[in-house]
């Protein structure tokens, strides 16, 4: 059931709540799509979508969601039977890594569990016992949705050039972008992939894929590349329409353009990250009272390596579905399942759910989603610690 009153807050990790103002600016005629505004929009929509994933390279667009990201990367620079070292703290790299195996790629996992952040040393470990560099790249995601883990991009960078491996460094910046500090030349990633509606606040429907030089020597040594994936045209048209590789994504550039002048608003993307990590603080602060005392858990334990856009709890089966059910019938606040926690258990991860904080959330709608937890907690007699909204409104207050 839905409430028709009031305005429902689907406060899950993505797609994350679409601004008016985005809506309004997709909401028109269609355009001329080989003259005109829309073409003329492209150079300094690029130029604002390259300072958001804070690089001077390159980026091409798809009309894809995140998983298209991961092929058309993947398809630049990886070929069958190429082998790639992929880093997993959740569900979204095993995802990654599923689909670089499905695209007939050697996969070498190193698995770090699901609370607790890649360890760069045994990056580094891995890759020396690599001394014929046959692995190709590194995949990373910056942070899992699933379990709301952020990584350290720069530790691991560091780990590759202390081995002294030219692996490339390919990062999911898919929930991060936009929300939490991501700083692609500065921290040394290759590649990075980002989609269009998450921290960006546009409907799903547009990926990225970031590339250095160095990725696109790379790309220019394959023997055979995907004809739509292929990044060199859409990164380097001579018409507009090899942006896209046919047709353009027409209102989602108009949705894209008005983000981005969101974004530049609110003062560039520093600004946002401040926001989203105020934000988050406030967030971690009600669930540590209520932590307290019961059965609620975050994730993640370190606050450093807890991403700004998503927080994962832990509950109990069934506490988890119960609360998400609860919430979202009484208080009109939908709250995100708990992704890739199933176990024996808990077949269905009944025990977890997950609070998205990402793009368009300011702090009315982060106490409307606290209050709406804390009620939910007191309605279906789930113990908790006391004082969560007080702590919250004390973060949000110390502006
Ligand atoms: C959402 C997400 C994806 C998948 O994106 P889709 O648009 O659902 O295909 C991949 N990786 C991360 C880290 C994500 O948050």
């Amino acid at each position: 059931m839905t409430l028709c009153f009031g305005r429902p807050y689907v406060a899950i990790p993505g797609p994350s709540v679409i601004p008016d103002r985005v809506l309004r600016a997709m909401h028109r005629p269609g355009p001329n799509i080989y003259e005109g505004e829309l073409v003329e929009m492209m150079p300094a929509l690029i130029g604002d979508l390259k300072a958001v994933a804070r690089t001077r390279h390159n980026v091409a667009i798809y009309i894809a969601n995140g998983h298209g990201a991961w092929e058309a990367a993947l398809s630049n620079v990886i070929g069958p039977g190429d082998t790639v070292l992929s880093l997993c703290t959740g569900r979204f790299g095993h995802g990654w890594t599923e689909m670089a195996e499905a695209l007939g790629v050697h996969v070498q996992i190193e698995d770090f569990g699901m609370r607790t952040p890649v360890d760069p040393n045994r990056v580094e470990t891995a890759l020396r016992a690599d001394p014929d560099h046959r692995i190709r790249a590194v995949l990373l995601t910056h942070v899992d949705t699933s379990t709301s883990i952020k990584n350290d991009v720069a530790e691991v960078r560091a780990a590759m050039d202390a081995a002294g491996h030219p692996a490339l460094l390919m990062v999911d910046c898919i929930a991060s972008i936009g929300c939490d500090q991501f700083e692609m030349d500065g921290w040394g990633a290759d590649v990075a992939v980002a989609a269009s509606q998450k921290g960006l606040m546009v409907p799903p429907g547009m990926a990225f894929v970031f590339f250095s030089d160095k990725a696109a020597q790379v790309r220019k040594g394959m023997t055979r590349v995907s004809r739509y994936w292929d990044w060199s045209d859409r990164a380097d048209p001579e018409l507009f329409y090899q942006y896209f590789g046919g047709t353009a994504p027409t209102h989602h550039l108009y949705g894209l353009r008005e983000a981005l002048d969101m974004i530049a608003e609110e003062g560039g993307i520093e600004a946002v990250w401040a926001r989203h990590s105020h934000l988050a603080r406030a967030i971690w602060a009600a669930f540590d009272c209520w932590a307290a005392s019961g059965p609620l858990e975050m994730n993640v334990k370190d606050p450093a390596h807890r991403s700004c856009a998503v927080t994962s709890l832990r509950i109990g089966a069934p506490h988890g579905t119960a609360l998400r059910r609860w919430t979202e019938e009484k208080t009109g606040v939908t709250l995100g399942i708990g992704l890739g926690m199933q176990s024996d258990d808990d077949p269905n991860a009944d025990g977890f759910f997950r609070l998205g904080h990402m793009g368009h959330v300011n702090a009315p709608m982060v106490m409307g989603a606290l209050s709406s937890i804390q009620s939910g907690l007191m309605a279906l007699n789930i113990a908790h610690g006391a004082g969560a909204l007080e702590a919250a409104a004390q973060v949000i207050s110390e502006a």
